[in-house]
């Protein structure tokens, strides 16, 4: 059975590629008929956030990847945080140091100091000198005895290399000189990350591991530890680097975008998963459109791609504005209307009148507001705006025609959109001009906006007749004033 697994550490938020990965667990054990796992891998206490936990519960739960074992919900392998597994991983650790693949060493913070200035000074990086290696049985006894406080390094093989197969980038060999003899287990008796995270990888039975491509020359030491102990080796599955349009990689730090950050920046969830999806990811159809139900049915390992794949705001408000035209005018209009009620006080105007004009013009919900002032009030605008060469209107035929549709409007009832629309077309007959001569002005009168959501009809119908009429005249004023 494939098994993959979630690993996060909690951060107090969700990375775009965090969030991509485990889009990719979820995926590939559905699409195997396997089963996906949640596991918190909490074990650097200094890095704890407060809530992060949450965070991810959070996140899982709205982008509807729905985990088989967690911490939340159990399973027969828990417990499913690290923190709460502690007793567990000082054991195995002892295994290897009885088998000779791991070692104690008692170095003080100075000493390891002291290697790491003058690595640094010689312009090397750092690299543990197995210095304790060279301790004999009884030497590592007596100070352990004597209460000194101690770490478990693993010990890399100092010759050869080290080779594995990834399914995303094929072969990668390593020099095992590279390798450094790893911390397995700190002073204050937690393991490290990568020492859990083999341990608690075999102990789950994870069959797939999955992550990002950061971790590709870890997997040797990895791979090293599931030798030592006589384990199967799981399959890994690395993920391609996420960049910006200008290469750079994307970061959090660098202040990119989070999951949360793009929530609230008006995406929809379901159009950054799909988004996120084709982050590394394509089909072998040329759909671009993906429920998630669909991903589970298309998606297929073989298919990622080992190219870094960029990262797009552009091309992710053009996944949003899809969904959002493809949805139902209510759902539309329910996800709307906290931004019309905050944008929109005249309470006069109809919101979801205001919601079907927006929903095929926006592509974020935040765009909003910055769509519908003029609901609100007139402001002062430039008369310039009359003037449209397309629409063949001018200054001068702009007031002709205001002041024609003004008593026609006055007299209009009932106020609906078919009777404006029916009265205002009856009357560019009579006068044989075109359509846009009059319905250009009339729109700028009501609106004093270059573009707007909706066209005259529509707006005049939301406004009312009272201040239609009203706007209409103040147009007129102006117009008369300026030609003067
Ligand atoms: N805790 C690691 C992380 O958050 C997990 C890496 C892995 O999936 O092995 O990056």
């Amino acid at each position: 059975e494939v098994r993959t697994r979630y690993a996060p550490s909690p951060t107090g938020y969700m990375h775009i590629g965090n969030l991509r990965t485990a889009l990719y667990e979820y995926l590939i054990a559905r699409s195997m008929n396997g089963k996906f796992i949640l596991r918190i891998e909490d074990t650097d206490q200094e890095r704890l956030v407060e809530g992060a936990v949450d965070v991810i519960y959070n996140t899982l739960k709205l982008c509807g990847l729905k985990h088989d074992e967690g911490p939340d919900i159990g399973g027969p392998c828990g417990p499913y945080i690290q923190s709460q597994r502690r007793h567990i991983y000082l054991p195995y650790a002892r295994e290897l140091v009885e088998k000779g693949h791991a070692y104690y060493c008692f170095c003080s913070k100075e000493r390891l100091e002291q290697l790491r200035s003058e690595a640094e000074a010689k312009g090397e990086t750092f690299m543990y000198d197995r210095h304790c290696l060279k301790l004999s049985k009884e030497e590592v006894e007596e100070k352990l005895a004597k209460g000194e406080p101690w770490v478990i390094r693993q010990k890399m093989p100092r010759e050869g290399s080290t080779t594995f197969d990834d399914m995303v980038f094929g072969t990668i060999t390593i020099e095992n000189n590279m390798l450094e003899d790893q911390i397995l287990i700190k002073s204050d008796g937690l393991p490290t990350y990568n020492f859990a995270n083999v341990i608690d990888d075999h102990l789950m039975g994870i069959t797939h591991v999955v992550r990002g491509s950061e971790y590709l020359t870890s997997t040797p030491k990895y791979n090293l530890l599931y030798d030592a102990f006589d384990w199967e080796k799981p399959v890994y599955v690395h993920l391609p680097l996420i960049v910006k349009p200008d290469g750079s990689k994307l970061s959090k730090r660098k202040g990119d975008a989070s999951f949360e950050d793009l929530v609230e920046m008006g995406f929809l969830v379901e159009a950054i998963i799909n988004y996120i999806a084709l982050l590394g990811w394509s089909p072998d159809s040329n759909q671009e459109i993906f429920s998630l139900a669909e991903l589970e049915k298309a998606f297929d390992i073989r298919r990622i791609s080992k190219s870094p794949s960029c990262f797009d705001m552009e091309k992710l408000r053009w996944f949003n504005a899809e969904y959002i035209r493809a949805m139902p005018a209510e759902k539309f209009h329910s996800l709307a209307l906290p931004y019309l009620e905050k944008a929109i006080t005249n309470k006069a105007i109809d919101l979801a009148k205001v919601s079907k004009l927006l929903q095929n013009r926006v592509e974020v919900l935040t765009e909003i507001p910055s769509k519908v002032g003029f609901f609100n009030s007139l402001e002062d605008y430039d008369l310039n705006i009359y003037t449209h060469k397309k629409m063949k209107t001018t200054l001068e035929n702009s007031l002709e025609n205001l002041k024609a549709a003004l008593p026609v409007l006055e007299k209009l009832e009932p106020w609906t959109e078919e009777s404006i629309h029916s009265s205002l077309l009856s009357l560019v007959e009579s006068m044989g001009i075109k359509n846009g001569q009059m319905l250009w002005p009339i729109r700028t009168a009501l609106s004093g906006w270059e573009v707007t959501p909706g066209g005259a009809i529509e707006i005049a119908d939301i406004l009312g007749k009272e201040e239609t009429v009203r706007r209409i005249q103040i147009g007129i004023e102006r117009l008369e004033k300026a030609l003067a």
